[in-house]
């Protein structure tokens, strides 16, 4: 509760001079290109049971084939162990039983995992051991193979083309492409991995033809040793290759629409969860019948009102309490953005979630209840929206709506708008918001009054004529991305897939990553390789910064890798400290802040405890220079530069190099006490 008196009665006006400290306007921005669409290549491979159910056949019979078969299989490591399933299960489609399951496999890897030039092998050692068979069985087995192969079609035809666009719905339209017909990208059954690593390996196989001349005893453990260089290969391969475009694939793939973040803060039961969850019901996100199961649901659990508010709050827990605990993701359009929702938690409990999900829009919708009395507490009386509007402001975010909510409470009146809009502006101000970046919107959530079409009540129309909420969203200016800077991923989430490898989640906040490519973990250093990346439930090849992708790795033990890591390019790595020099700004936070003072540092998914370790200087406001040095205590309103010490390392970088990571809030004791940005890392 303290936290909430501090900041009420503060004046910001002095500490938001500094527009540079808190955040980029779009229009100062320093990055590249707009945000953009685009075309993407869909390379989801249909992987049917050769993940799940490895070589059935295997258990059943251990004859010394088997054997040899598990032995060469072993020595793989996972991945390829994976891959070589998969093209065992594609090989089997042609070939049937009829071939020993260890020529197959000797033939896989001897052609580098690429199916049609595995066949082609094994059909030219049947027609050499039809002359001269290695045994009775393989021999007649290869010809049945040949002859089944006969009849089914070319290995060649079984090659789909499959490129997706993906729509600005979110729906893919699969459309053909002119692809080599023998790339190995393009064979059913193959993971993302092995496309990219394939198609590298491919190409450099096109280029010097030698898999045929390849020793038939190739040792395994060589080939795993190649196989694992070659994601480096595939990676500068298509690096080079996509280097050129990646800012015109990303303009592509959305059909020109510009990518928007979009957080949205307010107190609890200001109606978040409703308005967005209703806004996406009448954008057609949410369809009927699941609506109608939220109602019936909602109304059985006696929280009728609730039901639109599911949509969102999808645990147990917070359908129970009625609150939002987490940050929830969505994606809907609009007519020229493809906005991704988070929709954070208002209570107080949660605010370092509401951190983690403020960190990552670059605009936020705020919402009020315009309720007598309710606007006041959430206001006022220790609410969480004079609270939330700073730390989003402090975050970096300089555009906001805000959702004047519940006017139906309020009959639609004119005054009652008028007197929120009229103390928050002020307050919103001090904050460091312009005037001309903040926007107000009348509605109502429970109704949908004014969210996606303008209001027909003649309450509110004959009084506001502004936009609807939707089409105020809309008109948000839309962040450049940094693509071209060098590859940062905060991780968010990291869990066990169903596969080999497991996942990782988070915003790519720069730069942009493919299928095959290695990437170094910090802090605990250790590097990994992608194997899949996925955007909004699609198999993608690459994605770039702002998109929110799961990505699937494997190189690396889950254990080592936890949420607030930093995924980045090996060949530009983050820096990863234990002691950094910043500038803050204190918040209206009444203990003065010594030396030695214990606070956590909360940036991105990053939450770590850390102590002030010198106070440096105190800065002026507005000019930045140095009015005292080593001061014995901070206090509020103070801007300094102090050096900060965690206690185990973190991955930051200057926010004059990224802005996304070179910025932070400190907290004690359940309270935010000051922001600041890094300045340098020692
Ligand atoms: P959150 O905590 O901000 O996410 O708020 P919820 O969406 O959970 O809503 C809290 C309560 O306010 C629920 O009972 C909703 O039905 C109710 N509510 C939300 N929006 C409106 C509105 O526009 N009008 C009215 N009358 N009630 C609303």
């Amino acid at each position: 509760m303290a936290r909430h008196r501090n900041v009420r009665g503060y004046n910001y006006d002095d500490d938001f001079d500094d527009d540079d400290l808190y955040g980029q306007s779009v229009e100062d921005d320093y990055c590249i290109s707009p945000a953009t669409a685009a075309q993407f290549i869909y390379s989801k491979r249909d992987r049917h049971s050769s993940f799940t159910e490895p070589l059935e056949e295997e258990e059943e019979g251990a004859t010394e084939d088997d054997d040899k078969s598990k032995a060469s299989c072993t020595a793989l490591s996972s991945v390829d162990q994976a891959r070589l399933y998969s093209c065992l299960d594609q090989m089997r489609e042609v070939l049937g039983e009829s071939v020993p399951e260890q020529i197959m496999i000797d033939a896989v890897l001897q052609c580098g995992f690429d199916v049609a030039k595995a066949l082609d092998l094994v059909f030219k050692q049947d027609s050499d051991t039809s002359r001269k068979p290695v045994t009775q069985d393989a021999s007649s087995a290869a010809r049945l193979g040949k002859d089944k192969a006969r009849e089914l079609p070319s290995p060649d035809t079984h090659i789909v083309p499959k490129i997706a666009k993906l729509t600005v719905s979110g729906n893919k339209q699969t459309m053909g492409f002119a692809v080599p017909s023998s790339a190995p990208s393009e064979l059913n059954g193959q993971s993302v991995t092995a496309t990219t690593r394939g198609q590298a390996m491919d190409d450099a196989m096109e280029e010097n033809d030698n898999s045929v001349q390849m020793p038939t005893t190739l040792n395994t453990s060589q080939i795993s040793e190649d196989l694992n260089s070659t994601p480096s290969q595939g990676k500068s391969f298509s690096r080079s290759k996509q280097k050129i475009n990646v800012k015109e694939e990303l303009e592509k793939r959305q059909g020109g629409k510009q990518l928007l973040n979009l957080v949205v803060i307010g107190h609890v039961d200001a109606g978040k969860s409703t308005l967005m969850g209703h806004l996406l019901y009448l954008l057609g996100h949410v369809n009927k019948r699941t609506m109608h199961k939220y109602e019936q649901e909602s109304k059985k659990a006696g929280k009728a009102s609730f039901a639109y508010a599911w949509v969102l709050d999808e645990t147990g827990e917070e359908r129970q309490r009625g609150v939002t605990m987490d940050v929830g993701m969505t994606k809907f359009e609009t007519k020229t953005k493809v906005i991704t929702l988070m929709d954070a938690p208002g209570h107080k409990d949660f605010i370092p979630n509401m951190i983690t999900g403020a960190a990552k829009a670059d605009v936020a919708i705020l919402v009020v209840d315009a309720s007598r009395g309710e606007f006041e507490a959430g206001f006022e009386a220790g609410g969480q929206t004079r609270e939330h509007a700073l730390l989003v402001r402090s975050l970096g975010v300089t555009q906001l709506a805000v959702v004047v909510n519940k006017m139906d409470q309020v009959n639609w009146q004119e005054e009652r708008f008028g007197e929120v809009t009229n103390k928050l502006g002020h307050f919103l101000k001090q904050a460091g918001f312009k005037d001309t970046d903040v926007y107000y919107i009348p509605t109502s959530g429970l109704s949908g009054e004014n969210m996606v079409k303008k209001s027909e009540i003649s309450e509110l129309t004959s009084w506001y004529k502004g936009p609807c909420l939707v089409d105020q969203i809309d008109t948000f200016k839309a962040p450049q991305r940094s693509v071209e800077k060098p590859f940062r991923l905060c991780a968010s989430d990291v869990f066990k897939d169903q596969g080999s490898g497991f996942c990782v989640t988070g915003k790519i906040e720069a730069g942009y990553v493919q299928s095959g490519e290695r990437l170094l973990v910090m802090p605990p250093n250790e590097t990994c390789t992608v194997k899949g990346i996925t955007l909004h439930d699609e198999a993608v090849d690459w994605a770039a910064a702002g998109d929110h992708v799961s990505l699937t790795l494997t190189g690396v033990d889950i254990i080592k890798i936890n949420v607030g890591f930093v995924f980045c390019s090996p060949s530009e790595p983050i820096r990863a400290c234990t002691r950094f020099r910043a500038r803050v700004l204190i918040f209206n936070f009444d203990v003065p802040i010594t030396q030695g003072f214990p606070v956590i540092i909360h940036y991105q998914t990053v939450s770590e405890p850390a102590t002030i370790r010198k106070l440096i200087s105190v800065l002026h406001k507005s000019t930045g220079e140095v009015v005292k040095k080593k001061p014995k205590c901070l206090t509020k309103g103070m801007n300094a530069i102090i050096e900060l010490q965690t206690q185990r390392p973190v991955a930051l970088e200057l926010y004059k190099d990224l802005k996304e990571l070179g910025r932070f809030m400190l907290r004690y004791s359940g309270s935010s006490i000051a922001a600041g940005v890094v300045t340098e890392i020692k």
